[in-house]
């Protein structure tokens, strides 16, 4: 009889963890009460289309050995030193103590094989050197490279450090920062579990949008940390790095919520934190492709 009632009851559970899960999002990252539910509010649940669309033209990037012409200066402190690890690893957060160990990607074995060919970040960040390939250089106060775990599976990618970024060297430490981080932590994850990182590594000036000479000069270095990292998958937050990721010129409203790749890594572009800071309706929308990232990487519900 037990058997009979089971399985309607482990559905009934799903149903639960999945409506707790949105309105937590609604707590920690809308910061708003769920007005109602919608009709459409709960199909918000669940991984999300599987659309996956190659990108035409998108090439192996270079790898970091051909970065022969490395200007003169000593690279900034980074914490690129270690190796990748699973989220569940290394920490203990209390909210996440319960949480059940995060399966093993299919495809582990190959990219445990793969992280032998990789160069290590911190000869991304070697080559980067004192970078004055670009005219970012001189307003800049910091090079802000990247941060997190260098064997993330999850990599975000911004478009360009802001103020606070350019003043403390980190990415995403101001207002849509910490949007994200709470993105991150709707996730179940923490930001120590990701590596953040942009389209260019100096501040433009006035915040205003990175130039096509900027992001061309910063793209190899871009394309060495992902190739460093060899993430399962990567979120392109906003325009600027899902265009110039994925190669192509298609407005975000269009590429969002869709499956893309990058040199072979399942993409997902959603909208900028900062964006969604100026047009809160849209968190639902980026909810849903974090969400869709989620069961991508089969995290585990959080609880
Ligand atoms: N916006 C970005 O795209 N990147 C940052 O690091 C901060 C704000």
């Amino acid at each position: 009889m037990a058997d009979e009632v089971l399985p309607a009851h482990a559905g009934l559970v799903g149903v639960l963890t999945d409506v707790r899960r949105y309105l937590g999002w609604h707590r920690d990252v809308a910061g708003d009460e769920l007005a109602a539910a919608e009709p459409g509010a709960l199909g918000m649940q669940g991984p999300g289309p599987e659309v996956v669309v190659t990108v035409e033209g998108a090439s192996e990037p270079p790898r970091v050995v051909a970065y022969a012409e490395v200007p003169e200066g000593g690279p900034e402190p980074t914490s690129a030193t270690g190796r990748r690890q699973p989220f569940s690893g290394n920490r203990s957060r209390p909210e996440r103590v319960d949480s059940p160990p995060v399966s093993p990607p299919s495809s582990a074995p190959s990219r445990a094989s793969a992280a032998a060919d990789r160069p290590p970040l911190d000869e991304v960040r070697r080559a980067l050197g004192d970078c004055r390939r670009c005219k970012l250089c001189s307003g800049r106060k910091n090079i802000v490279f990247g941060v997190g775990n260098p064997g993330a599976r999850l990599v975000f990618v911004g478009e360009g450090p802001g103020a606070d970024e350019d003043t403390q060297g980190i990415p995403f430490v101001g207002a849509a920062g910490q949007l994200l981080t709470k993105m991150i932590q709707a996730m179940g994850l923490a930001r120590d579990d990701v590596y953040i990182c942009n389209v260019v590594k100096c501040r433009p000036p006035g915040n205003r949008n990175p130039e096509p000479d900027e992001i061309t000069a910063c793209q190899p270095f871009l394309e060495g940390q992902l190739k460093a990292i060899g993430p399962e998958v990567i979120v392109a937050l906003g325009k600027f790095a899902a265009q110039t990721l994925l190669r192509t010129d298609t407005p975000i409203t269009r590429l969002r919520g869709q499956w893309r790749e990058y040199v072979g890594v399942p993409l997902m572009p959603t909208f900028h934190p900062a964006y969604l800071l100026r047009n809160p309706a849209e968190k639902k929308a980026a909810w849903t492709d974090l969400q869709a990232v989620m069961g991508k990487l089969q995290l585990p519900p959080r609880r």
